[in-house]
């Protein structure tokens, strides 16, 4: 059997037009963007392009993007810095989000940490957000857009509109969400937001993130003065542009993709649902994302660390949480906060879809997960 990925949240296929993209510029154009002879200015008119049209993808403006090497250093550098620049005192976000954000939030000095409450589909509760905001404390919230476990969708609009009324900052984590929704920055109210390409079938190692022209952040990286100052050392131009051809992709398929998925989705719940009663699925399908599909399955504890190694026995690549918590055999953080106590414990797959995924990888999923009890 064909080896089945269901297992996208936790990284995406690079698209071949990416690879081939990336393969020409790697081959004729593979200069030091910051070199002044014309071999420097081709490379520096690629990268300055990417910019461009990723901007323009997600109606930002092109000195409003930054080039990092994924969304955990941007999340590091966001949060970090904003503390120092804007004297933040408090930072808002919940219990559920990237261990990137958790982490880095818990290893803050002389700063208050409030944690939002969330309801069984991981979406933050909105009024909770504004009681929490009701005293008037220099701000910083960071609230992810799509949670990567259950899928969770958070209302970043309003999120936005609040922290705004508040005068506090708002960075959100959209890294399960790009390219999957138009964005349309000019728009939303987001001072921060942060995506990575190998989430999208781009390359790993290379991100951007939108930094609302009117914030200002704090120096990550002294030295050649590239990413206007602020974050320094050679571009990584091939990662770069092939970013910018795996979005333009992602957004020219982006109804057609996100109505397939969507049935492979729903096709999953019922497959599951005929052949394993008792199955939960964690978070609702109309407030969750067509791509991840989190369930708990009625089988045995004793199998829950062992379950993805089982069904990847069978040909099958799945995650238990995220890729990075895969291996332990802790229960997840995010399930820890939305699911009953006698839930928590019980086996449970992350199954994540993409344009890829055909119906027959779901048939061979339940048929391998029934071998399995
Ligand atoms: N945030 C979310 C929601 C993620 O799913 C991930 C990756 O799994 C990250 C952050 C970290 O991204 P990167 O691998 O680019 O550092």
């Amino acid at each position: 059997m064909k080896p089945i990925y269901l297992d996208n949240a936790s990284t995406t296929a690079v698209r071949p037009e990416v690879i081939s993209v990336m393969t020409d510029l790697m081959l004729n154009n593979w200069g030091n963007p910051s070199s002044t002879h014309s071999l420097g200015r081709n490379a520096k008119s690629a990268l300055e392009l990417s910019r461009k049209n990723i901007a323009k993808l997600i109606g930002a403006s092109s000195n409003e993007i930054i080039f990092t090497s994924g969304a955990t250093e941007a999340i590091h550098w966001i949060i970090k810095g904003c503390v120092e620049k804007y004297a933040i005192k408090r930072v808002i976000t919940s219990k559920i989000e990237h261990h990137a954000v958790l982490d880095t939030v818990l290893g803050l000095n002389n700063v208050q940490i409030d944690f939002v409450s969330v309801d069984d589909n991981g979406v933050v509760i909105l009024d909770d957000l504004c009681d929490l905001l009701f005293e008037n404390i220099p701000t910083l919230v960071c609230l992810m857009h799509v949670n990567n476990e259950i899928g969770g969708i958070n209302d970043i609009v309003s999120i936005g509109n609040i922290c705004h009324n508040h005068d506090a900052l708002f960075m959100t984590d959209a890294v399960q969400a790009m390219g999957k929704f138009v964005f349309d920055l000019q728009q939303l109210p987001i001072d921060f937001l942060i995506s990575s390409a190998h989430k999208f079938h781009g390359p790993k190692g290379i991100g951007f993130l939108f930094k609302r022209k009117n914030i200002n952040l704090t120096v990550l990286f002294e030295g050649g003065g590239q990413e206007k100052g602020l974050r320094a050392g050679t571009e990584n131009l091939p990662a770069i542009v092939g970013m910018e051809t795996a979005l333009t992709l992602a957004y020219q398929n982006i109804d057609k993709d996100a109505l397939y998925i969507k049935q492979l989705k729903q096709y999953a719940i019922d497959q599951l649902k005929i052949h394993f009663v008792d199955v939960h699925v964690n978070g609702d399908f109309s407030h969750t994302s067509s791509r991840i599909l989190n369930i708990s399955l009625p089988l045995n504890e004793s199998i829950s660390g062992m379950l993805v190694f089982m069904l990847d026995m069978k040909g099958i690549a799945v995650s238990r949480g995220s890729a990075c918590q895969s291996g332990s055999s802790k229960p997840s953080h995010v399930l820890q906060e939305i699911l009953p106590e006698n839930w928590v414990n019980k086996p449970n797959i992350r199954i994540s879809f993409d344009y890829n995924n055909t119906f027959d990888d779901i048939d061979n999923l339940v048929k391998a997960l029934k071998e399995i009890k």
